[in-house]
This record gives C-alpha cells, structure tokens and sequence, in this order.
C-alpha cells in the first residue's frame, strides 16, 4: 500500500510519536483501542481514507465515504488533571475543528452539544470518544473524529437524523482533506493544553450552536424537556431554561439535543 505523501507530511509537522493508515478499515475507533493495549504512545492517530463500521454514540453509525472524508482517531494516555476531566475530551476536538475551520477557511462553525460540527445548523463532523480501562485504571482514551470535507462525503438524506453539509459546500477556496486534517491536529493540541481550564469552557460556549433558542432534548426518541439553552456549566454540562424559569442540566450522556426551529 502506498501512504500519501501527503498524509506523511502531516505526521511529520505534528511531530507524531506514531501513526497508521489504512485504506479501508472497520473502524478507526475499534483500532485505536486494540493500540491502546498495546504499546500506543500518546498522541499516536490512526486515519483512513474509508471506513465500512464507523460508529457514533450508542452503536449508531458514522458513515465515511472513500476520498472524501476525514476519519481520525487521537489516541491518547492522560495525565491526572485530564483524567479527572475525561468528559471535555469530545468537546475539546469539536472545539478545535470550530476553530481552525474558522482560522483557515472563514467558515463560521457551531458545536451542537456536546460535541457535533455544525456548518450553517448543519453537521459535517461527529465525534466519538470512547476510553479502554484496566479494571479501575484509565489505559487512556481514544476521541475518533470523522469530517466531511468534499460533497461526496455527505450520506443519503434518508440515512440521517439530522442534516449533514461538508466544509468544500461553504468555501470558495479548494479544500485539501490532509491540509484540514494538519490544521486540525495542530489546533487540538494546542488546545489540549488548556482543556481544564475555563477559558477552554468559555471557548466552547462560544461556540454553542442554537445559544438563546428554544431546543428539545431528547431522550430514546422522546422529548424530555424543552427550553432556551443558555449555556454550559464549568463541567460541560448543558443548561437550559424552562419557560417558567426553570434551570435544568444535562451531563453527557444519551441524550440528544435538538432546535426547535428545524
Ligand atoms: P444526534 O446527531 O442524533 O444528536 P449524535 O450526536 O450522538 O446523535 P453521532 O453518534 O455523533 O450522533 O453520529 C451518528 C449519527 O450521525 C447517525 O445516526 C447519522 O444520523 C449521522 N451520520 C452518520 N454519518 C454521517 C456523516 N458522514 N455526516 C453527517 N451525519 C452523519
């Protein structure tokens, strides 16, 4: 198999202590934790160009076109601070993406708590991140990333739950997967370091699509609340006010947010 040179170039500007690339996998995901038994460095990725089991949050699917998509997984071996902040890890690549989408291509993207990219109240990433325990201890964690950049990326309509765009849809400028994928490593390490502090959280509510609407979360399906969202609390937390005033909060967890404008 012939790695991109490219995609070498991008390894070689983040400094990676590892990587693998893989033309077709099941998931990047599932590798990235098989790696992390093993003897995966921090700050190791696996990427590939197609992937035929990408998964989101509770075994539902992620889909990756071949040529057209990013599907990254970040494996990562946590200090102290940051396993006791394990929760702000989705959001912190969802973060990073916003911005260096923003940086790079003046493209305004929102974060649909807790961590999904939104282009224009559409999505065009997920993230999944998942951690690999050993008995009580953390091994570390893997925060999987799948982006799409060129229109081939986007999945059928009926296949969706929610509306999908990709980053080439709302820029004039030619859009290169591994200049994005570059981009966006650099912006999640830099990030990382600030990932347990508030500015990170301030970053993040910044960011939140749908701030000040009304939205629905929804819980197997069922709406169990509605509210203006209002903002997140200094654990990632969402917070929403009820019509009557009331404050209710949300942990990450399955629930899943919604405007009640679409
Ligand atoms: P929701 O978007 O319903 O709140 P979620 O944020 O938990 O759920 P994920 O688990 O991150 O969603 O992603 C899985 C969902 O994303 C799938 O159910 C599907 O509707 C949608 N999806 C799958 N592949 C893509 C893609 N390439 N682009 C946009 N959306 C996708």
């Amino acid at each position: 198999m012939q790695i991109p040179h490219d995609f070498l170039q991008v390894v070689h500007n983040a400094g990676l202590p590892g990587w693998r690339y893989y033309e077709t996998i099941d998931s990047t995901n599932l590798n990235g934790l098989e790696w992390l038994n093993g003897d995966a460095q921090d700050g190791s990725i696996v990427f590939a160009d197609y992937q035929t089991a990408g998964r989101g949050r509770s075994e539902r699917k992620w889909v990756t076109n071949p040529h057209s998509s990013i599907a990254v997984s970040i494996v990562l071996r946590l200090n102290e601070i940051e396993q006791k902040n394990l929760q702000l890890f989705s959001a912190l690549a969802g973060v990073a993406l916003a911005i260096s989408i923003k940086k790079n291509y003046s493209i305004d993207a929102f974060i649909k708590w807790p961590n999904d990219v939104l282009i224009d109240r559409k999505k065009t990433a997920g993230i999944l991140t998942e951690a690999a325990w050993n008995g009580d201890q953390l091994d570390g964690i893997v925060v999987g990333v799948g982006i799409n950049v060129l229109p081939d990326s986007i999945p059928p309509a009926d296949k969706l739950q929610f509306p999908a765009t990709c980053i080439q849809k709302h820029t004039t400028k030619d859009v290169d997967r591994f200049k994005i994928l570059d981009e966006f490593l650099q912006s999640f390490f830099e990030w990382r370091k600030k990932v347990c502090l508030p500015e990170f959280i301030n970053q993040w509510e910044k960011l939140l699509a749908f701030r000040e609407e009304t939205v629905y979360i929804k819980e197997n399906d069922i709406v169990i609340f509605s509210g203006i969202l209002s903002g997140i609390e200094c654990n990632g937390d969402l917070r929403l006010v009820s019509e009557e005033g009331i404050i209710k909060k949300f942990t990450v967890g399955d629930v899943h947010l919604r405007p009640a404008s679409s």
